[in-house]
C-alpha cells in the first residue's frame, strides 16, 4: 500500500475534509492535495459575511494549519489540473508536470455563473467566491460608494448586510418577483425585504439587467425599460455552475455536476468525487441533485475519502444549509422543493425569529428557521427520521 498516491484536485472544503478523512480511514500512501488559489483550504461562507465586513483575518479563517497537514503528511500543492489520463492514471498540470495517480478524487467546486450582458466586462463588475475576489471588492467599497448587487439570493444578500455596515448605498436588483425567489417562502423573502429596506438597502424586484454602461469604469446599470441605476461598482450574484471541465473531457459522467453514487464513485472505480461539483442521486428526494453547501461538501469527502480506501459508507446526512445577515441566523433543514402547504411559528412581518415549515402531503420536508436554533435541531431530527407531523407543537410560539 506504501507506493500507493492519493491526488485530490481542488482545495477546499470538501479536498481538506477528503485529504483529513483518509488518514483517520487508514490510507498510508501518499496524499497530494492541489489547488490553484496560493493560499490554505479556508472557510467559503465568511466571505460574504464576517470576511467582506473586516471582522476577520484569512489566517482565521483556514480550514486547518499548515502544521496539521505537516503532521498528517498531507502535501499540498499550488497548481491548476490540465487534463486526466484515465488510462495512464496520470494528471497533466499547467506547469507542464505529469504526476500518476493510484486513486484520484476531484473536488473542483463551482464557479460564478457570468452575468451575459453587454458592459459586464467594465472596470468595477465584480464577483464573490474567492478571498482574492473579497480583497478586490474590499478595496473598492469606500463608505458611500454606490453599490449594484445583481443577485438576490443569499450571497446577494449577505453581501448587501455587510457592506451597509461598511457604510456603502445599497440597492438590490433582482430579476424575479421576490428576493430568495428559488429557495424560500414567500412570507421569508418578505421578512428578508423588511430587514434590508430597516436597515437602508434598496430592494427591486422584478428588474432585468440588460446591460452595464460606463467609460472602462462602470457608472450605470441599464434596466430592461431603459432605466438607469448610478453604480460605483457592481457585484454579480447570479449564481454558480460546477467546474466540470476536466471530468468531461476524461470521459467521466456529467449532469449538472459529476455524476456520483451513494458511495462518491464516479463512472471510473478510481476516482471520486465531492462537494459542489458533484451530482448525486438522493434517494429521498427522487431525483439527482448537486448541493451548494459546506455540510454536504464535508459528508460527500468523508464518503469519498472510504470508498478511496476501499470502505463502504454511503451518502446519507440531511442536507442543511445556514446564512448570516446582520444580526439573524437563518439555519435551514431539508431541501422545500415540491412543498404543498407552509406553516409559520411566529410572524416574519414584525418578529426578529420565526421558523417557517414545509411540508408536502402532511409531511415536514424543510424548515427555514430564523433565530430559532432549537426550532432547526428539532426540524433537522425530525425531517432525517420522517417523525409524523404534530402541527401544534410545530406552532409553539416561542420555541426557539
Ligand atoms: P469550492 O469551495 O468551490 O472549491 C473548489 C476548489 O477547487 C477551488 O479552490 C478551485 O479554485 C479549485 N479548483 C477547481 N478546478 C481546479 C483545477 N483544475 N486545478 C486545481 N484547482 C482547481 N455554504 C454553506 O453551507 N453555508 C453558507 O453560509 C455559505 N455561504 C457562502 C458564501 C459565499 C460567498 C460562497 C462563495 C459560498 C458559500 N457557501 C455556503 C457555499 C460553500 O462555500 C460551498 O458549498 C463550498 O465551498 C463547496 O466546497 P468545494 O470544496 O466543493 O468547492
Amino acid at each position: 500500500m506504501s507506493a500507493e498516491r492519493a491526488l485530490i484536485v481542488g482545495a477546499s472544503h470538501a479536498g481538506a475534509q477528503l485529504a483529513a478523512s483518509l488518514r483517520q480511514e487508514g490510507w498510508v500512501g501518499e496524499i497530494l492535495l492541489i489547488g490553484d488559489e496560493s493560499v490554505l483550504p479556508y472557510q467559503r461562507p465568511p466571505l460574504s459575511k464576517a470576511y467582506l465586513a473586516g471582522k476577520t483575518t484569512l489566517h482565521d479563517l483556514a480550514i486547518r494549519s499548515s502544521e496539521f497537514y505537516a503532521k498528517q503528511d498531507i502535501q499540498i500543492r499550488d497548481a491548476t489540473v490540465d487534463s486526466i489520463d484515465r488510462s495512464a492514471h496520470h494528471l497533466s498540470l499547467a506547469d507542464g508536470d505529469t504526476l500518476t495517480y493510484s486513486k484520484l478524487a476531484l473536488c473542483t467546486g463551482a464557479r460564478p455563473r457570468r452575468l451575459p450582458v453587454p458592459g459586464a466586462d467594465l472596470t468595477g463588475v465584480y464577483y464573490l467566491r474567492t478571498a482574492a475576489d473579497v480583497e478586490l471588492i474590499r478595496a473598492a467599497a469606500v463608505p458611500g460608494s454606490r453599490t449594484v448587487i445583481i443577485g438576490g439570493g443569499y450571497i446577494g444578500l449577505e453581501t448587501a448586510a455587510s457592506l451597509r455596515t461598511l457604510g456603502l448605498e445599497v440597492t438590490v436588483l433582482e430579476a424575479t418577483e421576490r428576493v430568495l425567489e428559488r429557495v424560500t417562502a414567500p412570507d421569508v423573502s418578505a421578512f428578508f425585504t423588511r430587514i434590508h429596506v430597516d436597515e437602508g438597502v434598496t430592494i427591486r424586484t422584478g428588474a432585468l439587467v440588460e446591460a452595464l454602461s460606463g467609460d472602462g469604469q462602470v457608472r450605470e446599470v441599464v434596466l430592461a425599460g431603459g432605466e438607469l441605476i448610478p453604480a460605483d461598482l457592481v457585484i454579480v450574484g447570479v449564481g454558480v455552475e460546477p467546474n466540470t471541465e476536466l471530468a468531461a473531457a476524461a470521459g467521466l459522467a456529467v449532469d449538472d455536476g459529476v455524476v456520483i453514487d451513494d458511495q462518491a464513485r464516479t463512472s471510473d472505480p478510481d476516482i471520486v468525487a465531492a462537494g459542489d461539483c458533484a451530482s448525486h442521486e438522493m434517494a429521498r428526494y427522487g431525483r439527482r441533485i448537486r448541493l451548494e453547501s459546506v455540510p454536504s461538501a464535508g459528508e460527500q469527502a468523508k464518503v469519498a475519502a472510504a470508498t478511496m480506501c476501499g470502505k463502504s459508507k454511503e451518502i446519507a446526512a440531511l442536507p442543511w444549509f445556514w446564512s448570516d445577515q446582520y444580526d439573524l441566523k437563518l439555519q435551514i433543514a431539508g431541501l422545500n422543493t415540491g412543498y404543498d402547504e407552509v406553516l409559520l411559528s411566529g410572524d416574519p412581518a414584525q418578529d426578529r425569529d420565526f421558523t417557517c415549515y414545509y411540508l408536502r402531503g402532511g409531511e415536514l420536508i424543510a424548515a427555514d428557521c430564523v433565530n430559532r436554533p432549537r426550532d432547526f435541531v428539532n426540524s433537522k431530527r425530525a425531517i432525517a427520521q420522517r417523525l409524523p407531523v404534530d402541527r401544534a407543537e410545530l406552532l409553539r410560539a416561542g420555541s426557539g
